[in-house]
């Protein structure tokens, strides 16, 4: 006979599995929505390479330099094609815009981040060279639960 204590316990596995599972059914989910490329087909995410960009800061004052998080390409599996991924939060205040959320740029980093099949980071103090701008998934927020 189970006490107490273990019929709790087994309570909150019960619990902690299903929304393991919960959140593994969502990760599929998001990984195969679509975006339409530069290539003119769509892609699933979870096909898709992603490049993190990180762009360089001058050391200032007492602070050393560093990098920083900067733009987002997928690379099309087809023709190789770089995709900057671009949202237009300019109408939202600045102190507001990288808030989970209220952006649609900070809010999709943070919920698709681990939709894509593998993510390149890049270093470069020159930018990305010949890219393609693509703001589907900015022009079908709601499709991807982001904040219109
Ligand atoms: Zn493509």
């Amino acid at each position: 006979m189970k006490s107490a204590l273990q019929k709790a316990e087994d309570k909150v596995k019960r619990a902690s599995d299903a929304l393991t599972k919960a959140k593994d059914d969502l990760l599929l989910v998001r990984k195969s929505l679509k975006v339409e490329c530069s290539c003119g087909l769509q892609h699933s995410l979870g096909e898709l390479t992603l490049t993190i960009t990180h762009f360089y800061v001058e050391p200032y004052g007492y602070h050393g330099d560093y990098w920083t998080e900067s733009d987002w390409y997928f690379v099309c599996p087809s023709g190789g094609y770089k995709n900057r991924l671009l949202f237009n939060d300019y109408n939202i205040p600045y102190e507001h815009r990288y808030e989970l959320g209220r952006g649609a740029e900070v809010t999709f980093k943070h919920l698709y981040r681990n939709a894509f099949i593998c993510i390149f980071p890049e270093y470069s103090k020159h930018g990305v060279q010949s890219a393609h701008n693509n703001v589907w998934i900015d022009n079908h927020r709601k499709d991807f639960g982001l904040p219109c």
